[in-house]
């Protein structure tokens, strides 16, 4: 077998770990990168990247679909058609593009990437099973954990045929003319949403009350009016029991303990994803875990000395420029900098149609930690740029501390506000106080204007409301 020796050894291609193998070989770590399946990970194979541009597609014909029954702005176009399989190869283009650009950037920063899949023997040795059937064990100084998450599959519905994973309705062969979507979180919502505008008929099955759970019920409102406007079907409070082809889904109402059945052609499972720490030797290390994730402290650092984890495989929230942020810090640490990971400001973007942001603190989490705090809402129907747009509906949210104005939090709800997700980041990082928000000046007329709308509203001063 042959045996390499390197400083640092990423398991995983992913956000996390092709970023941390980027920056490790710019500071001139000797790195070597393992993947099994493909450069990028989920968030460019099978997740951010194609879900979005999925999403964008659906959006696009839907809106030439709205056109062709007749638009306000005068704009009149015959009935359009979308070729699905275009579609896909149009997204499969765009995954290949990055995914290469990935491996070129890992290349240009001298790191050796493993095609292959890793099993870990010790804390400073792994087993590289290589694509031709080859093995080569790799030693190393330092081990880097990045092996990101799967999807979780219900007991009575394991992914195959007609029960999709999100992998498999991002690769569509057809557009199913019944969907059902069991869970109404991430995924569930913004494929979901997508589907229905590609013209399925959608159902979509929560076991929780509300959509979208995570977020507060203000902020979800627009997207329930807009699931319920564009004839999404909703079951909440219920839970689903099987699947069978010829009756479709056997749903529960949970609280009245009843059951019936939804026709579907296919059923979307989305209802989680789960850390991936097993099939690899990891159970070896013996590491401290936090639930079903590896334990990690504010360093990215395990319960073994020179074994770090990130992204994923290191829980909540999974999110690919959180495991990136992580990647980035971990590589600096091993080349001596004093780093450590305790972001202010964790955005979290759902591309929901209308879009949800949240960085920092909801006024319940602020008054739930014991934080007196102002909060006012800016709403897009007062501002200009919206109007123009069509994409009226929907706020902007700031939330502050009370005796200094220092911000703590930003939420949005709205067309196109995933890209307000920098403005609001920034100023949590650099400590703005709500003064700083009001007296900047934001181009006119912009979607922004409504950031500084609701930094002066908090200081009771708003303009245009
Ligand atoms: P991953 O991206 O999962 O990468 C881990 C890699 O490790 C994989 O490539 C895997 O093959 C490899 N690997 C695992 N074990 C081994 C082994 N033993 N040997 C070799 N290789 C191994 N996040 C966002 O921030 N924004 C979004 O819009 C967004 N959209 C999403 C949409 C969907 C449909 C899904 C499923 C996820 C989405 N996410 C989004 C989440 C995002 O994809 C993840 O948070 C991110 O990919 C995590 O990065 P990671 O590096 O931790 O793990
Ligand atoms: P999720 O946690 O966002 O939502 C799962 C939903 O399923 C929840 O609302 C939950 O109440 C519901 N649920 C759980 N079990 C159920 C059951 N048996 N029956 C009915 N409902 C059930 O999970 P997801 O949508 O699968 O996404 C996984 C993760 O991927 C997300 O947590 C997120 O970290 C990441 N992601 C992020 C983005 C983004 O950043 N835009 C997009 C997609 C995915």
């Amino acid at each position: 077998m042959k045996e390499i020796t390197t400083k640092l050894l990423i398991l995983g291609g992913g956000p996390g770990g092709y970023v941390a193998g980027i920056r490790a070989g710019q500071l001139g770590i000797p790195t070597v990168l393992v993947e099994g399946a493909s450069l990028g990970g989920t968030c460019l194979n099978i997740g951010c990247i194609p879900s979005k541009a999925l999403i964008h597609a659906a959006h696009e014909f839907e809106h030439a679909r709205q056109q062709a029954g007749g638009s306000k702005t005068g704009i009149r176009v015959q009935e359009p058609q979308i070729d699905i399989a275009q579609t896909v190869r149009w997204k499969d283009g765009i995954v290949q593009r990055l995914t290469g650009g990935v491996g070129g950037l890992l290349r240009k920063a001298g790191v050796q990437v493993l095609k292959g899949w890793a099993q870990i023997e010790d804390g400073k040795t792994v087993t590289v099973t290589l694509a031709d059937g080859q093995t080569q064990r790799v030693h190393c100084e330092h081990l880097l954990l990045a092996t990101g998450s799967t999807p979780v599959e219900l007991p009575s519905m394991p992914f195959g045929g007609a029960i999709w994973s999100s992998t498999d309705a991002l690769a569509p062969d057809a557009i199913p003319k019944r969907l059902v979507v069991v869970g109404a979180g991430y995924i569930g919502l913004e494929l979901g949403m997508a589907y229905r505008k590609l013209g399925a008929e959608v159902t979509v099955v929560e076991a929780a009350q509300r959509v979208l759970p995570s977020y507060d019920e203000e902020l979800t409102q627009p997207v329930l009016d807009a699931l319920q406007k564009s004839g999404v079907v909703l079951h909440l409070g219920c839970s689903v029991a099987g699947w069978d082809a010829q009756n479709g889904v056997h749903v529960r109402i949970d609280a009245r303990a009843e059951d019936f059945a939804l026709p579907a052609d296919r059923v979307l499972v989305a209802v989680g994803r789960r850390p991936r720490t097993t099939g690899f030797g990891l159970e070896g290390l013996q590491l401290d875990m936090a639930g079903r994730h590896i334990a990690i402290d504010a360093h990215c650092k395990t319960s073994m000395r020179n074994v770090w984890a990130i992204g994923d495989v290191t829980g909540e929230p999974m999110l690919a420029h959180r495991a990136m942020a992580q990647g980035e810090c971990v590589a600096e640490q091993i080349a001596g900098q004093n780093r450590r990971f305790e972001p202010l400001a964790m955005p979290a973007v759902c591309f929901t149609d209308p879009e949800v942001v949240v960085v920092g603190k909801t006024p319940g989490q602020a008054r739930a930690a014991g934080i007196a705090c102002i909060d006012a809402a800016f709403p897009f129907a007062a501002n200009g740029r919206a109007m123009t747009l069509e994409a009226s509906g929907g706020f902007v949210r700031v939330v502050a501390r009370e005796g200094d104005h220092l911000i703590l939090g930003w939420q949005a709800v709205g067309q196109g506000v995933a890209e307000l997700a920098a403005a609001f980041g920034q100023s949590i990082e650099m400590g703005a106080r709500l003064e700083d928000v009001a007296h900047t000046i934001h181009a006119h007329p912009t979607l922004g204007e409504a950031v500084q709308e609701a930094a002066l509203k908090a200081l009771g001063r708003a303009l245009h409301a």
